[in-house]
């Protein structure tokens, strides 16, 4: 599974899609114009938890 992002913490600060080696992660605008983090190509995603490790707010997660 790739990592998954909970949108209620993440702010959209940009550390995880820095960090990822595979360029997965976009930051986008949701529906109210805050900054997230999108797994936007999930199939990509080799699960290797940098991205888990970048974020301040722990709002990535790998299963
Ligand atoms: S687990 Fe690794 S490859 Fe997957 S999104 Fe995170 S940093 Fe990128």
């Amino acid at each position: 599974m790739p990592s998954k992002v909970d949108t209620n913490i993440c702010e959209g600060i940009g550390a995880c899609a820095e960090a990822c080696p595979l360029d997965v992660i976009d930051i986008e605008e949701d529906e109210n114009g805050d900054l997230k983090s999108v797994i936007a190509r999930p199939d990509d995603c080799v699960e290797c938890g940098t991205c888990v490790d970048a974020c301040p707010a722990e709002a990535i997660t790998l299963d």
